[in-house]
């Protein structure tokens, strides 16, 4: 079996907006014989219900702290965030960062890219009623802040798709949308970041497939980029939930190999 399977970096618990806690997590990922399991919870975000307040950030360092005290012989447990692009960077040290644009603001306001569909049509009309305009506007906020993010990781790209399996109000393949989706994922590339194959929303069944889509994991395959499966879990029994789904997808785009977060940095494994 593939060293995908034994790793994921990207997962939520109690101290943001996931169901299980850290050490459940921990427990979850023993039994299923990880070698590496990160943390990412959601930085502060004062319009975002997820993110978790100073208090809770302290709290979420330090019970991911003592369960590598506790855990760590067993298990690289790595402590990082998920940051929110329109927040200023944490001034807290982190062993990894996931770089993810989940808002966009607009006239003083801050639209959620994914909360649900009705929201989402709220976005688009505020941003002119142009659907593809709109994927523009979101893809053009990810460009700019892959560009200025220390983050290693560039968190599910095309998550404006999110709604669009369910109910269709785009083509995924037009120009419009796809070459400002390649601009956003070339500037990811550009600062070597590790593109991540999430399959957070077919655990919560908005998805039969990762993100990004197979035309955006092909261009990554042509340039050179790096991947990486991650869940993006809130729920402990999820931990790996799509993990067949997502290997299938890389192989089928070409890849033979994707990487895993370790302690020592991103390990190539084969697939
Ligand atoms: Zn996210
Ligand atoms: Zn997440």
């Amino acid at each position: 079996m593939s060293d995908i399977y034994r790793s994921s970096a990207h997962n939520h618990t109690v101290f943001c907006d996931g169901k299980s806690t850290a050490e459940e997590m921990v427990l979850k990922a023993l039994e299923l014989g990880f070698v590496s399991l990160g943390f990412s919870g959601h930085g502060y975000s004062p319009y975002d219900p997820t993110g978790m307040p100073r208090k809770d950030e302290i709290a979420y360092r330090e019970e991911v702290k003592r369960l590598q005290q506790v855990y760590g012989d067993r298990l690289e447990i790595l402590l990082g965030v998920e940051h929110d692009s329109l927040m200023p960077y944490d001034t807290f040290a982190y062993d990894f960062m996931i770089e993810s644009v989940h808002n966009l603001y607009k006239n003083r306001y801050v639209y959620s890219v994914d909360w649900d569909q009705p929201h989402l049509e709220e976005a688009i009309h505020v941003h002119g009623g142009d659907v593809y305009d709109y994927c523009k506007v979101y893809f053009e906020a990810c460009a700019e802040t892959y560009l200025a993010s220390p983050a290693q990781i560039a968190g599910h790209l095309d998550l404006v798709c999110k709604f669009n399996e369910k109910t269709p109000l785009f083509d995924e393949l037009d120009p419009r949308y796809l070459d400002p989706a390649f601009q956003a994922l070339d500037c990811a590339l550009e600062k070597n970041m590790v593109i991540e194959v999430n399959t957070g929303a077919m655990a919560r069944g908005y998805k039969s497939i990762p993100y990004p889509a197979p035309a955006i994991l092909k261009r990554v395959k042509e340039k050179g980029g790096q991947v990486m499966v991650n869940s993006d879990c809130h729920d402990a029994n999820n931990l790996i939930f799509g993990y067949d789904t997502a290997r299938e997808l890389l192989l089928s785009c070409g890849f033979t190999s994707a990487v895993i977060l370790r302690k020592h940095g991103f390990e190539e494994v084969g697939l």
